[in-house]
């Protein structure tokens, strides 16, 4: 038979994992603040709890995906967590899953964060490469891996419960990066004749085979020694860096989004490491 299961909320993304789990023949119990929400669920064969607390209590595995952090310890307060195994969807900080897992603990349940990696179009695609970052209990992972694996991939990360949200904003980090480069190689072409759909391949393909480069990266951060490698050093790069200001200018671009960066890549060569790539200035970023 297949595991039941309890899940609280139904967004966007609830009602995506929901969809997948009724669909696997999962016999689900949903709850939703507002509870209107519930409807389109309870046609499709989900059973709908009154309160929390009540859903809660109809399962072992209690799986939450709410706004934040706050929602889920505002949902959870009248729910009896003794012997349950809470899942927490929900995106929140690495030490507000680490308090969560030490709150649930306290309360006789088992805790596993995850941090989802897919938006909803992508749950229950297993083509679309949508999973979730899971870390806390390696138990409750091992016990409902099959059942959690339903509507997107897993990706077990370690027994800290922070590891998942720390995996999850991290990469969303670098993807915020990445398109605040885009938002700029955009407006510097917005006034010209150049179409923003032919120029949309040109940054695509650029932007795949520059992400090749992030392993030699990690091999850096790894020996320590930021030279290996290097096919484009810092004193060229910071050069190249006026270039891209001053077309900016030339543009009538803003060079927000560019120069935080720049600076940073500046201070690390004014500190004498020319032959650098630009891995040291993730040393002038940790505190
Ligand atoms: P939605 O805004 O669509 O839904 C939010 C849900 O949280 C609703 O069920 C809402 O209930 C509930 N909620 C909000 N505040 C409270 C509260 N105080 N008490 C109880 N319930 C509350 O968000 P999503 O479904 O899109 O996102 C849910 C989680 O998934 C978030 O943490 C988000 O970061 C994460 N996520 C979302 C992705 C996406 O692309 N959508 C991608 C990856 C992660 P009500 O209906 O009553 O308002």
């Amino acid at each position: 038979a297949k595991t039941s299961l309890t899940l609280l909320g139904l967004g966007a993304m609830g009602t995506a994992l929901a969809r997948t789990w009724l669909g696997a023949g999962h016999p689900l119990t949903v709850w939703n603040r507002t509870a209107s929400r519930t409807e389109p669920l309870a046609a499709e064969g989900a059973t709908v709890a009154g309160t929390a607390a009540g859903a809660v209590a109809a399962n072992d595995l209690v799986v939450a995906c709410l706004l934040d952090d706050a929602s889920v310890r505002e949902a959870l307060t009248d729910a009896d967590l003794t012997g349950k195994d809470l899942v927490n969807l929900t995106t929140g900080t690495p030490a507000q899953a680490r308090s969560l897992a030490r709150w649930t603990r306290e309360r006789g349940g088992r805790f596993l964060d995850g941090g989802i990696m897919a938006i909803p179009p992508m749950i229950g695609v297993p083509e679309s490469g949508g999973y979730v970052f899971y870390s806390g209990s390696r138990s409750l992972f091992d016990t409902h891996q099959r059942t959690l694996a339903v509507p997107t991939g897993t990706r077990y990360v370690g027994g800290d419960p922070g590891f998942a949200a720390l995996h999850d904003v991290a990469l969303l980090s670098a993807m915020t990066g990445m398109f605040s480069g885009v938002a700029h190689a955009f407006a510097l072409i917005r006034r010209e004749e150049i179409a923003p759909k032919e120029f949309a391949p040109l940054l695509v393909e650029w932007l795949t085979a520059m992400a090749t480069l992030v392993p030699g990266t990690a091999a850096q951060l790894e020996s320590g020694d930021y030279t290996v490698g290097v096919s484009s050093n810092l004193a060229m790069m910071v050069a190249g860096n006026a270039t891209l200001l001053r077309t900016a200018e030339e543009q009538g671009v803003s060079a927000e989004l560019m120069t935080p960066y720049m600076e940073l890549m500046a201070r690390r060569l004014a500190d004498g490491h020319a032959d650098e790539s630009e891995t040291g200035v993730i040393d002038l970023l940790v505190r």
